[in-house]
């Protein structure tokens, strides 16, 4: 498979590098004509005020929109995401859920946590870096899973979105979850 990452801003090559790890084609995507040469998008952590400021300068928020590719979103990937964001107007709105910026302290307050994921028979380690949660889902919207009571993995249909960084750890799990249950039939 062809994975793109979003590659604009934020935890990039890191993805890259599972992807490859996974047996798999990473491409870093700086184009809106590169989308259609891949298979699936990771849209990355890093800072979503900045991601979506050089998304619209780069013409990706309405190349988004339109297009069907599978999706994944990391951290600031997710809110990017999501239809809704507390105090702000959502973005890519392809995940119908309501995510919630910072939610878990500042920047010193980042934390590393083993995560049970519906789907994933291993715990996943997840890092947190002033992360998002989710605070409420739509109907359609599958819930993966969920640390202190507060949402951290969903799914809905062909898009993905958690709110911690899996790529900065030695865990492809989330990836191959991606790649394996989503791309691959998205394609077939
Ligand atoms: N706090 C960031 C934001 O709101 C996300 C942090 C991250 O991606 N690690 O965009």
């Amino acid at each position: 498979m062809k994975i793109g990452v979003l590659a604009l801003q934020g935890a990039v090559r890191e993805h890259i590098r599972q992807i490859e790890k996974s047996g798999h084609e990473g491409v870093y995507i700086k184009k809106v004509e590169q989308l259609k040469d891949i298979d699936g998008l990771i849209i990355p952590g890093g800072e979503s005020t900045t991601l979506r400021r050089l998304m619209d300068l780069y013409g990706f928020k309405e190349a988004l929109q339109q297009s069907e590719l599978p999706m994944f979103g990391t951290c600031a990937g997710l809110i990017v995401l999501a239809k809704d964001i507390v105090g702000e107007e959502g973005y890519l709105k392809k995940l119908d859920i309501d995510v919630e910026r910072n939610s878990f302290g500042r920047q010193v307050d980042s934390f590393e946590a083993d995560l049970n994921i519906k789907g994933i028979e291993q715990p996943v380690e997840g890092v947190f870096i002033r992360a998002p949660h989710i605070q409420s889902v739509d109907e359609g919207v599958e819930v993966l899973g969920e640390i202190d009571d507060k949402i951290i993995a969903v799914r809905q249909g062909k898009y993905l979105g958690v709110s911690f960084h899996p790529e900065l750890t030695d865990d492809e799990s989330i990836i191959n979850y991606f790649i394996n249950e989503i791309v691959s039939n998205t394609k077939a």
